[in-house]
């Protein structure tokens, strides 16, 4: 087989990718590693920045995710028995959010693809990326029980964090960001009506977060240490858990019933630099990982792909080579951006095991600070909203 360009992965970002491209005449094959059914399972995020709703309408995805998402303004912030305060994105930056699960957005893209007979092979197995820093890259497989070769111009690594494409530059080429948490995220979704506002509680008990996926679908969390397992936490226990780090007006609002998902997310920030090698450009969870505080990483994958599509755009409508060659450099400094910002929430709201008195008391003041200034206030506003994409450094025809 022969392409421009070879996609590892059909998670958001290769997907998203796929459409773009299609849609600006390149063509491309999605080599995806599980079934279709198995990636259209995964539950996981669902909070959307203003830039990630509008690159979605942009190409023609925006269809449902206006119809069935919730639209908010920004997150409330409460802890322990304190008054909440408001960041109010809207206010400050003019900017939205949008509710709408990562579940959907691959369920509109896999349409999509089929629409346009997009070529998407599941199942995949033994993939390998060969002769990375030729011309002539190539990506070797078995499917269906045949081993197969696909000839291309580019690779777009977007097989997520433990996938084979960042694996596939040389150790000594990569430099390497990493911080574990010392604690997860047990979280569940349930069909039952939100809390209006996305709310993320400090709680001397843990962390707790009451998000949405849609004005029906409701998505909590909890902070839990490292080893807990789901199967110790009923639903009954879990209502329970999160009612007790709430304040209680806000507790009796909670609509609690039967979760139709329950899982443990390890908490991470890890970044790779560099995101190019060679013919190989690393996209989304490929190149990092944040802790979900923030709820960046899906939005991550989506700035990646705009980046990397608007390069190759210009490489095979001008053979220019400039955009492919910041391509790294422009990516990271967004996904910086992102990464400090999860990392600031996640140190802000979270108890950490073995904390000082000084920690908490600085962890407080941080708190009421942010609490009682406007400047703070929009500063952590600009940065949840996300940076606005970068203008093209070169002029694209
Ligand atoms: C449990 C969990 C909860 C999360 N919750 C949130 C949240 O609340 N908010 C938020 O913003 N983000 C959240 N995230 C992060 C968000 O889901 C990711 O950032 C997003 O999925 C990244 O998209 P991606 O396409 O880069 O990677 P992925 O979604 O990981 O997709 C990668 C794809 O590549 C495939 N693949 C892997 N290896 C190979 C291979 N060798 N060959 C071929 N294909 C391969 C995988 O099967 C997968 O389909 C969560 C992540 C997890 C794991």
């Amino acid at each position: 087989m022969k392409t421009q360009v070879a996609i590892i992965g059909a998670g958001p970002a290769g997907m998203l990718l796929c459409e773009i491209l299609s849609q600006h005449g390149i063509d491309c094959v999605v080599l995806e590693k599980h079934s279709r059914a198995h990636v259209l399972e995964r539950i996981r995020a669902g909070v959307l920045e203003q830039s990630t709703v509008e690159l979605l309408r942009q190409y023609g995805l925006g269809q449902r995710m206006d119809q069935e998402g919730h639209v908010h303004d920004g997150m409330k912030i409460v802890w322990a028995g304190r008054e909440s305060f408001f960041i109010d994105v809207k206010k400050h930056l003019g900017k939205q959010f949008m509710a709408y699960g990562q579940t959907n957005i691959q369920e509109d893209l896999f349409l999509a693809a089929e629409q346009r007979g997009a070529k998407v092979l599941t199942q995949v197995e033994n993939l390998q990326l060969m002769n990375l820093t030729s011309t002539h890259p190539h990506v070797t497989f078995t499917h269906n029980g045949d081993a197969s070769r696909l000839d291309c111009d580019f690779i777009a690594g977007c097989d997520g964090f433990h996938g084979v494409s960042r694996q596939s530059i040389p150790p000594h080429l990569r430099e390497e960001f990493e911080k574990e948490y010392p604690f997860g995220w047990l979280g569940i979704l349930s069909q039952t009506p939100p809390l209006r506002d996305i709310t993320y509680a400090n709680h001397p008990r843990g962390f707790a977060l009451a998000s949405m996926r849609s004005p029906t679908l409701s998505r909590y969390y909890i902070q839990v240490p490292t080893g807990t397992l789901c199967e110790e936490w009923s639903d009954d226990r879990f209502w329970s858990e999160i009612k007790s780090r709430f304040p209680k007006e806000m507790a009796d609002e909670m609509v609690t019933g039967k979760s139709i998902e329950k899982s443990i997310a390890p908490l991470r920030s890890y970044v790779c630099e560099t995101m190019r090698h060679g013919q190989l450009f690393l996209a989304g969870d490929a190149a990092h990982i944040v802790p979900p505080t923030g709820a960046k990483g899906l939005n991550l994958a989506v700035s990646d792909v705009f980046y990397l599509s608007r390069a190759l755009t210009a490489f095979y409508r001008q053979g220019m080579t400039q955009l492919l060659d910041e391509y790294s450099e422009t990516a990271l400094r967004r996904v910086w951006s992102s990464v400090r910002i999860s990392w600031y929430l996640t140190n802000l709201l979270h108890r950490f095991p073995g904390g000082s008195d000084f920690d908490q008391r600085a962890q407080e003041h941080e708190l009421d600070y942010l609490k009682s200034s406007h400047h703070a206030q929009a500063a952590l506003a600009e940065q949840y909203a996300g940076l606005a994409f970068e203008s093209s450094s070169a002029p694209i025809t």
